[in-house]
């Protein structure tokens, strides 16, 4: 079951205003986010989430079952770029000129539609190199591991989602990377070892959750799927670091923490 939360939204309608409805969709705990004819539309896994959603933003909402949604998801899926990256569901031809990295997302999120999943790509580059050993902690559809393995990293991903561990197995092998991911099924925090990189994109309230907790060490930790502003300086307690470097699109920021 999900929930399906419609906004009407007109085709004149200034592309800012749609960007600031998408975020709020996205803040609002939609995992996934689409434009329809006329239509903005968000779906939910959580029916309080999307109950609150169309309440605040005066849309309709309606539930389906899973496999509606997803199928209905997946014609809408999109090429997204991010650095050097472009990220492309299989079924969409390849992109000359850059790094393809082929998601298809399956029920795990991490499609690259996302600006917090666009905003850790594009730090990605000026950190890892070949031999970077790097963790994924939440890794959804493996987006991330698999553009850091592109770039020459080791990694290991970890999910506590088990539609993570499906999506990640048929990610890693689109992208012939099988042998340089090694995923993990279970929770973030209790993950064991030692790191150059980490990489965790999750809202603040789970940043908050397991960075105080988290065994794995690693040098350099990016973070995504924060707000500018107060998130930022929430994210640092959670992690206890501080900024290196920043990157933001619209209200969302990702940082660098040392
Ligand atoms: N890395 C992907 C997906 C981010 S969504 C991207 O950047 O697009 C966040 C992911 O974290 C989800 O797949 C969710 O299942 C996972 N997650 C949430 N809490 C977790 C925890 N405690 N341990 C491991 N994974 C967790």
């Amino acid at each position: 079951m999900h929930h399906l939360v419609d906004v009407s939204c007109a085709p004149d309608r200034p592309g800012t205003e749609v960007d600031l409805l998408v975020d709020t969709l996205w803040t609002l705990g939609a995992i996934g986010v689409q434009e329809l004819d006329g239509v903005l539309r968000g779906a939910f896994d959580d029916k309080a989430a999307a109950l609150l959603a169309a309440e605040r933003l005066g849309a309709t909402w309606h539930t389906v079952d899973d496999r509606e949604g997803l199928d209905a998801w997946r014609s809408f899926a999109d090429v997204h770029r991010a650095g050097p990256f472009v990220i492309r569901p299989p079924w969409l031809a390849t992109v000359p000129d850059a790094v393809n990295v082929v998601i298809d997302p399956g029920d795990a999120f991490g499609s690259g539609s996302h600006p917090s999943t666009r905003l850790v790509l594009g730090l990605l580059p000026g950190l890892v190199s070949p031999g970077s050993r790097v963790v994924d902690l939440g890794t959804g559809s493996g987006v991330l591991a698999i553009a850091a393995a592109l770039l020459g990293a080791s990694v290991t991903a970890v999910d506590t989602d088990p539609a993570a561990a499906a999506a990640v197995a048929g990610n890693c092998a689109a992208n012939q990377v099988v042998d340089r991911i090694h995923f993990s099924l279970g929770d973030a925090s209790e993950l064991e070892g030692d790191f150059d990189i980490g990489l965790c994109n999750m809202t603040i309230d789970l940043q908050e959750r397991i960075g105080p907790s988290l065994a794995a060490d690693f040098t350099t930790l990016v973070v995504g799927g924060i707000l500018q502003g107060e998130q930022e300086a929430r994210v640092c307690v959670a992690h206890d670091r501080r900024i290196h470097a920043r990157q933001v699109e619209g209200e969302w920021a990702a940082l660098v923490l040392r």
